[in-house]
């Protein structure tokens, strides 16, 4: 069984849109657009894609197979040749395993990983087909060709870490505690992409860079792509001026307030490198702060639960020969301290390393 979807092929057009969309994400020229669709073109049913689901609430399927461009999807499930994933796929049970067992016989595939990795009772609290997804994930990862960690469970641990599950993700393989893990990544790439939900043009972006170069983009110190995940929201957040102008959103019910800063309710921008102020969301229509939403941080490793509560601001800060203030009351003075000298801005970015 070589493909557990059959579906019209992606036509040239598809194709074009994929490449456009992707270059542009990456980062790359659009020039590259012919190789780009050459390389589509010739991968019917190559690389295959392993896609497992770990602890976690399928939100990040669920992001990928509601994308309102046909681009993720034709490419997934289209072109390339994605073996198994439990919630997509048809068969079941023994069927499934075995289409799984088959997959990883043949190697080189792309693993994608959705939901974090529960250690506690050796795995107990995620087993699938008899096995703790622990062992799953290691399986899978001896003989993939990359490791593809999608969502914020898959890549931190996410909500799961927060619970009683001792959950980590992939991030962590090699750090002390995911000893227990026994990590057999060896020197396969590994590329992250968290958010929550994953966003699906990320992904097109990652494979469409693999089939046409065979390589993966450039990585920063998270493994993810620096392309995407390279800009502070904050640096490009259209609520800058707001900020730094003191003018803050602190009653929802305030008319007066609308389009003012988001910080004071729980906005992590200052620590959230993404690109979604300009990637947007949901067909390219919007995203969190254009939403009147502050961001939540869930592209960082404190998603969720160093930056939970997250619609409460929970940094304060330490002044130079004053000691902990409580931003609230340097937000009301906030004049008073830029006429000392001291921006806003420089403040709040040393907020997270004195919380560290
Ligand atoms: Fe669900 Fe978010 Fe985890 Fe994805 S990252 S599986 S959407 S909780
Ligand atoms: Fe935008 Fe949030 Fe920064 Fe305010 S704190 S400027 S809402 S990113």
């Amino acid at each position: 069984m070589d493909k557990l979807f059959l579906r019209p092929k992606p036509t040239r057009r598809e194709f074009l849109q994929i490449a456009t969309a992707s270059l542009a994400l990456l980062g790359l020229s659009q020039a590259l657009t012919p190789k780009v669709v050459k390389a589509l073109e010739a991968s019917s049913g190559k690389p295959s894609v392993i896609w497992l689901h770990g602890s976690e609430c399928t939100g990040c399927s669920e992001s990928l197979i509601n994308s309102l461009e046909p681009t993720a999807v034709s490419l997934l499930l289209d072109t390339i040749s994605l073996r198994y994933h439990e919630t997509l796929m048809a068969a079941s049970g023994h069927k499934a395993e075995e289409a799984l067992e088959k997959a990883i016989a043949e190697g080189g595939y792309l693993l994608v990983i959705e939901g974090a990795i529960p250690l506690a009772e050796d795995g107990l609290y995620c087993t699938i087909g008899g096995k703790t997804f622990k062992d799953i994930v290691r399986g899978c990862a001896k003989n993939a060709a990359a490791i593809i960690p999608v969502g914020s469970c898959a890549t931190y641990g996410g909500f799961p870490a927060a619970g009683p599950t001792d959950s980590v993700g992939y991030l962590y393989r090699n750090t002390k505690k995911h000893h227990e893990f026994d990590d057999v990544t060896g020197d396969k790439p590994v590329i992250n992409l968290p958010c929550c939900p994953m966003h699906p043009e990320r992904l097109v972006a990652v494979i469409v860079h693999y089939l046409t170069f065979g390589t993966i983009p450039p990585l920063d110190n998270f493994e993810r792509p620096i392309s995407m995940y390279g800009e502070l929201l904050h640096d490009n957040c259209e609520r800058r001026g707001q900020f730094e102008a003191g003018r803050f959103v602190t009653d929802w019910g305030d008319p007066s307030q609308n389009g003012y800063c988001l910080y004071l309710k729980g906005c992590k921008g200052p620590w959230s490198r993404h690109d979604c102020w300009k990637r947007l969301w949901n067909g390219r229509t919007n995203y969190c702060i254009a939403a009147n939403v502050p961001c939540i941080g869930c592209s960082e490793p404190e998603f969720y639960e160093r930056f939970s509560p997250l619609y409460d601001r929970q940094f304060d800060i330490t002044l130079p020969g004053i000691g902990k203030v409580d931003i609230d009351k340097v937000m009301a003075t906030v004049a008073a301290i830029a006429a000392a000298g001291i921006s806003i801005d420089t403040i709040i970015t040393k907020l997270k390393g004195e919380e560290s």
